[in-house]
């Protein structure tokens, strides 16, 4: 097992990706903190928990939103009494919403940074203080391949994950004396709920699907399987990077 004792922290982890990287992590040995956002989330997030540990032993679940610095502080200090600290954090929790640019609202403009941007910020604040304390750790920030390719009519989603993958950069520049590894990975097209527009529209997925050179949408356990690599010591040399995981996509299929 590559994390055996690890204590880790997913947000947004009562679905997608996050769920799949907790119930992973839960397989490696880590002890899992499971975020999940609101009440109406709950119930998936105990799922998961009780995937990961049906004794509880090993595993506990936190509400909180992300975006919310208050229930970000109560959140790390709820995984501090429970596991003594934190090895791990994986910033997942995300948003998107098609909205034109012309037509954007503040209000959208400001969730969707305020959950993708901002909640990173706060979720790596705090859980870095955790970890500069016993001087280790790892930060692994879900960003997107939208950290590098705009994406009309997603602006804000854009300059969210832009913006995350120079946070990245930047807080691995000063944490690296602390011993805290950080750093990004850059998801493509993803089977999860958080774009149905795709995956449940047959001639959207194959449009996706001629754009990815492997031919097909990842699986969730797919990027799992890169963020339990990431954080355990096989990859003690990695920081301030983003790891791609897009089936090629952003090698550009349709330039040959
Ligand atoms: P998803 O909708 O299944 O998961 C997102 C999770 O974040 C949900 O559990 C949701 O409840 C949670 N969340 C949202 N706002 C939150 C908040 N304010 N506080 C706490 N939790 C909150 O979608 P997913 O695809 O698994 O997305 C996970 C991450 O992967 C996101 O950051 C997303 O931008 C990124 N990503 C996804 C894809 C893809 O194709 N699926 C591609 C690139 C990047």
């Amino acid at each position: 097992m590559l994390l055996e004792g690890r204590r880790a922290l997913v947000t947004g982890a009562s679905s997608g990706i996050g769920r799949a990287t907790a119930l992973r992590l839960g397989e490696e040995g880590a002890r899992v903190a499971v975020n999940y956002r609101s009440g109406r989330e709950r119930a998936d997030a105990e799922a998961v928990a009780a995937r990961i540990d049906p004794t509880g032993a090993r595993v506990c679940t936190v509400q909180a939103d992300v975006g919310v610095e208050a229930d970000v502080v109560r959140m790390v200090g709820e995984c501090r009494e429970r596991f003594g600290g934190l090895d791990l954090l994986v910033n997942n929790a995300g948003i998107e919403s098609r909205a034109p640019t012309l037509e954007m609202s503040l209000e959208v403009w400001e969730r969707i940074l305020r959950t993708n941007l901002t909640g990173a910020f706060l979720c790596m604040r705090e859980a870095g203080k955790l970890m500069a304390a016993e001087r280790r750790g790892v930060i692994v920030n879900v960003s997107s391949v939208h950290e590098f390719i705009p994406w009309p009519g997603y602006a804000h989603y854009c300059a969210s994950k832009g913006g995350l993958k120079l946070l990245t950069q930047t807080v691995a520049l000063e944490w690296a004396p602390l011993g805290i590894r950080v750093l990004a990975i850059a998801p493509g097209a993803i089977a999860t709920p958080i774009n149905p527009g795709i995956l449940d529209d047959p001639q959207t997925l194959r449009r996706v699907e001629a754009e990815i050179p492997l031919g097909r949408v990842g699986r969730p356990e797919e990027i799992a399987a890169v963020v339990v690599w990431a954080a355990s010591d096989e990859a003690a040399y990695l920081t301030g990077t983003t790891l791609v995981i897009d089936g090629g996509m952003s090698t550009y299929p349709r330039f040959q």
